[in-house]
């Protein structure tokens, strides 16, 4: 048998283990199945394909990333091993080639689309082969509850029932204590071993800022701190996929557009474009970026609030992957809160499965609004303590929380007014302009002006007041329904109203305040 080190020196030219790499690869090595939760370019991937090398037999690896699989075959071939792939892109004869080196041994690792595996045809390939370990990639995909799930992915567990004595390593940048024992119930792997490493990401520094005018607030991003960089900006909708990347071409920045609603050429050929060319900046839907392994990608941009933390951490954990300083940038405001609630509302699904996208909407809030270290905050969401990082914006530069207590009194009492003097609801515009005294044809129409809340806000500007409805929101001391974003009282309204409950807020520092509101113009 090869020795690991050796194999990690010679065939891919490092010189030592990172992390947790070694323990696991002795583990697999030595027989066992493991279960490895590691972020984002923590380096996964020589976890299964050192034990391949060193084991006899074939490596078989189950990953649901298709359009990247030539790619990494072709990787693999450069450094010298034996490695191919078997999906349905293939025509008949690639596909025989493929098998037949299988059959006889000629491979040392052979990638899998695990639809190919509910069909019955691979697992009797399998069966007349000879398997060193079973790989489960991107295994966050058998969760239900996750962005990614595919359903072939259940059928999974029949590989521990066929194969009890071959080894099986699943791994995974998702890791919630939820998500990983439902990976190892659903997968059969509750006795294997778990390796979680630390989810920290020191390189990268957290930003969150509130949303003004998004593009111009990028473009202002890019030209001071990223000029020439790579990177990745997210939007929620192909639509603004589209419009941002116009927008950054048309103001000298190289940027492509990524979504489900482009042809496939089109999506290939701007995937290897970013990844070939320097200084790219993808625009995209969260359909771009699984499995994606560009070292110098300096910055991730989320023009939109992500669904959850475990979502905005997988995308935010593509940059910096060569370890340098990098950033993830996120814009949020109170309309994506209106626009996220009124999704979860109208998504199908039954109840519980409305209530648990509501949970991670609710954990992302929780991270926006924070007054906290944001690392903090987040390697707590996946069970792991640390001290403040001295590398976020709220470490670099503090926001001072505030006793908001009588602005939120203010403005629940004027949506409760509206609803019990007038059986009327409104959006937040509404009740600002109430607030703040202004007679605007619509508060003149409603007579909205003779309300006694009417100009009792004037303590406050108009983006201050809408960093309250957001809090409030966030809090679950206010909702949005239907779809204009109507406001409506919750329950916690109640206790606020009625003075049981304070409300401590987030004041956003001098300098983000400064600089949104220069975007502005
Ligand atoms: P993951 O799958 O966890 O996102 P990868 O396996 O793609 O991460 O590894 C991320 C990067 O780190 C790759 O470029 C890989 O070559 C590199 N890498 C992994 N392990 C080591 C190591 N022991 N020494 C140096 N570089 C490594
Ligand atoms: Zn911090």
């Amino acid at each position: 048998m090869r020795d690991a080190l050796q194999v990690l020196n010679r065939v891919f030219g490092y010189d030592s283990f990172r992390g947790s790499q070694q323990e696991i690869i002795n583990h697999v090595v030595g027989g066992g199945d493991a279960l490895v939760l590691m972020p984002t370019g923590g380096g996964k991937s020589l976890c299964y394909q050192i034990p391949a090398l060193v084991r006899p037999g074939v490596g078989v690896v189950i990953s649901p990333l298709i359009a990247l699989m030539q790619d990494q075959v072709d990787a693999l071939t450069a450094l010298g091993v034996r490695a191919g792939f078997l999906n349905s892109t293939q025509d008949a004869p690639a596909r025989r080639e493929v098998e037949s080196a299988f059959l006889s041994g000629d491979l040392d690792l052979l990638y899998l689309a695990p639809e190919g595996l509910s069909t019955g045809s691979a697992l009797r390939l399998l069966e007349r082969g000879k398997i060193s370990l079973f790989a489960i990639d991107e295994a966050h995909c058998v969760s239900q509850w996750g962005h990614d799930f595919r359903p072939d992915y259940l059928a999974l567990s029949v590989l521990h029932e066929r194969w009890p004595d071959v080894p099986r390593i699943a791994l995974t940048a998702t890791a919630t204590a939820a998500t990983s024992r439902e990976i190892a119930i659903r997968l059969k792997l509750t006795e294997a071993r778990q390796f979680v490493s630390s989810f920290d990401r020191p390189n990268i520094q957290y930003r969150i800022v509130p949303k003004a005018d998004p593009r111009k607030q990028l473009l202002e991003l890019l030209r001071v701190e990223h000029p020439g960089d790579a990177g990745i900006v997210y939007c929620l909708s192909r639509a603004s996929v589209e419009k941002t990347a116009d927008f950054l071409v048309a103001n000298d920045i190289p940027a492509l557009p990524y979504h489900a609603g482009l042809d496939a050429r089109t999506r290939a050929a701007n995937q290897s474009r970013f990844l070939r060319e320097d200084g790219l900046v993808m625009v995209a839907t969260i359909a771009f970026g699984m499995g994606i392994d560009k070292p110098d990608v300096r910055f991730v941009a989320h023009l939109d609030l992500p669904k959850s933390v475990e979502g905005y951490y997988q995308e935010t954990g593509r940059a910096g992957r060569d370890g340098q300083p990098s950033n993830a940038w996120l814009a949020y405001g109170l309309q994506d809160v209106v626009q996220q609630r009124k999704m979860i509302e109208t998504s199908e699904g039954d109840l519980a499965h409305r209530r648990g996208l509501a949970a991670h909407l609710d954990a992302m809030l929780a991270l926006c609004e924070t007054v906290e270290c944001r690392r903090v905050q987040l390697l707590a969401y996946f069970g792991q303590q640390s001290a403040p990082c001295g590398n976020c914006d709220t470490c670099l530069n503090p926001p001072q929380s505030w006793d908001g207590t009588v602005p939120a009194q203010k403005l629940l009492s004027t949506v409760l007014r509206l609803q019990r003097e007038r059986n009327q609801k409104f959006g937040a515009g509404q009740s600002i302009d109430i607030l703040l005294g202004r007679k605007t044809e619509k508060v003149v129409q409603h007579r909205h002006d003779e309300l006694t809340v009417f100009g009792i806000g004037g303590d406050l500007g108009e983006s201050e007041w809408r960093g309250v409805v957001r809090q409030l929101l966030a809090q679950g001391l206010l909702a949005v329904e239907g779809d204009y974003g109507t406001l409506v009282l919750t329950e916690g309204s109640t206790s606020v109203l009625g003075r049981q409950r304070q409300v401590m807020m987030r004041r956003e520092p001098e300098r983000a305040a400064r600089s949104s509101g220069s975007s502005k113009k």
